[in-house]
């Protein structure tokens, strides 16, 4: 499948990892938009938020476990999760993944 996460995940393009266990990954973006940019997804290929069924959705709850347990090793005073789904929200690469964004004020609401 010609998908860059998976080259990732496989090791077939490198990114400077953060995280790794036998269900998720987390790498640093390679265009961050904030001091910290963490993205973290699953191993398994899930297009996006809107495949998530009763199925494969207990990797979400495993992400969001990630996200605290970076934030803890990294003290990082507040962070954002961003998801992106569907081309009219801005999702570039299709395959599941969630923004950890931390080290700058976030507006809101988000444009
Ligand atoms: P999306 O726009 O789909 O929500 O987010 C995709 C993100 O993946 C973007 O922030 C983009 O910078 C990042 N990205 C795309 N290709 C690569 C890559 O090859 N390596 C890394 N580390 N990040 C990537
Ligand atoms: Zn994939």
């Amino acid at each position: 499948m010609d998908c860059i996460f998976c080259k990732i995940i496989n090791g077939e393009i490198p990114a400077s990892k953060v995280y790794e266990d036998d269900k998720v990954i987390a790498f640093n973006d390679i265009e961050p938009q904030a001091p910290v940019h963490i993205l973290i997804i699953p191993k398994e290929h899930i297009a996006s938020a809107a495949e998530i069924t009763d199925k494969n959705s207990a990797v979400v709850s495993h992400i969001f476990e990630v996200a605290a347990k970076i934030a803890r090793e990294k003290q990082l005073d507040g962070f954002r999760i961003v998801n992106n789904c569907g081309d009219s929200a801005g999702q570039t690469v299709k395959h599941l993944h969630f923004h950890m964004m931390s080290g700058r004020d976030f507006g809101w609401p988000a444009g």
